[in-house]
């Protein structure tokens, strides 16, 4: 961090473990949460430390098990009414607590809106330094955290490092990590904390929550059909959205057909998009460029379609079908059906 100093002697050697936020909405965790401790059990295993899992929320005992059938070894609940939705100041104030009593040497949490906003207010409070959006983590022999992250409008990774604060901090992107195989034979130990905050002092209330329509959750999706310029026009994604549909997925797109304006930038996978590791990811009229690819490239099957049998997206394709879009989707759909009947 520039320009900040730690002030006096810190014996930062007391700080220890690898911390992992659980966000939830409505008792349901966000699967980075699950990704990230999967992911903290790896650099816990290289640093010989527990894994910790921080849940806040309002009736989320049950997350607290499940933090540790995904990995975690030590959990932490706040469970009050107040925090029943996410509010920045008694979230954080939690997690300041904890964090100042516990010490965790690492604090991971997901790159999402929540996370964004209260891993910026912690390490701000702190303070301590955060590497935001990362894509790869590691720790090295010093047990400084690698945390990498595309930089200069991602054409470079760059690899930042926090020397002088603990903890160590990063927020990671959704599908990025791999989540561990739940397992219902792990224990833990569950230790309650207090909310740090009267209701009467928490300024900002919650009236009431509305989703946005028509918005795609593409990180979380098992399925995921995206179509790129291949599709000629906008109209050619009314076929995808009935594939999807038909498979109980989402429309996802490459970033040339969203910078057309085809459709709309939350659709977009890749490195200026969103990163997913679906089920099953169709890849129609999409060459398979490198920004798209290191976007879905750990989806668990990838059945791409292209009438050029060089594209280069059919070397990471499970499933290559070389012919025109405009006869093998309809005749996807058709078969999709009537396996249904
Ligand atoms: P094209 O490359 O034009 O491919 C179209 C494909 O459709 C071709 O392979 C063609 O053979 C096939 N096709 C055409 N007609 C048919 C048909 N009838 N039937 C079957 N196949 C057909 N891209 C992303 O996707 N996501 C990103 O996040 C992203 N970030 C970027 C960041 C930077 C800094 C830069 C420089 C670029 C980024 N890009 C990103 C852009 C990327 O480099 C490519 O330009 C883009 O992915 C190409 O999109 P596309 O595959 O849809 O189009």
């Amino acid at each position: 961090m520039i320009g900040l100093q730690p002030e006096g002697d810190i014996d930062w050697s007391s700080y220890r473990g690898v911390m992992v936020f659980v966000e939830q909405r409505n008792g349901q965790a966000k699967p980075v949460s699950w990704q990230l401790i999967g992911e903290a059990t790896r650099l816990a295993a290289k640093l010989n430390v527990k894994v910790m899992a921080l849940v806040i929320g309002w009736q989320v005992s049950e997350l607290a098990e499940e933090s540790i059938y995904h990995g975690a070894d030590e959990v932490y609940v706040c469970d009050s009414k107040e925090l029943e939705h996410y509010r920045t100041r008694p979230y954080s104030r939690v997690c300041l607590h904890v964090i100042r009593k516990y010490k965790p040497e690492i604090v991971l949490m997901g790159a999402t809106n929540t996370g964004r906003d209260l891993a910026g207010a912690i390490a701000t409070h702190l303070p301590t330094g955060l590497t935001a959006d990362s894509t790869q983590l590691d720790v090295d022999e010093e047990r400084l955290l690698l945390a990498s992250r595309p930089a200069f409008s991602e054409k470079m990774l760059a690899t930042i490092l926090c020397k002088q604060f603990k903890p160590q901090m990063a927020t990671a992107r959704a599908g990025v990590f791999e989540q561990l195989p739940r397992d219902t034979t792990r224990t833990g130990e569950v230790i309650q904390v207090p909310p740090q905050m009267d209701p009467g002092e928490i300024a900002t209330e919650m009236i009431e929550f509305l989703e946005t329509k028509g918005s795609v959750n593409l990180a979380e999706a098992e399925v995921i059909v995206a179509g790129g310029r291949g599709l000629g026009g906008p109209a050619a994604f009314e076929m995808l959205k009935e594939l999807a549909d038909e498979l109980g997925g989402v429309v996802g797109a490459s970033r040339a057909v969203v910078d057309l304006g085809w459709i709309g930038h939350d659709h977009q996978v890749g490195q200026t998009g969103v990163t997913v590791r679906p089920k099953l990811y169709f890849a129609i009229g999409i060459s398979g460029a490198v920004q798209h690819v290191v976007g879905m490239q750990n989806s668990s099957y990838i059945v791409a379609i292209n009438k050029d049998a060089n594209a280069p997206i059919f070397k990471i394709a499970n499933y290559a079908i070389v012919g025109d879009l405009f006869q093998i989707i309809p005749a996807i759909i058709q078969a999709v059906r009537t396996r249904k009947l």
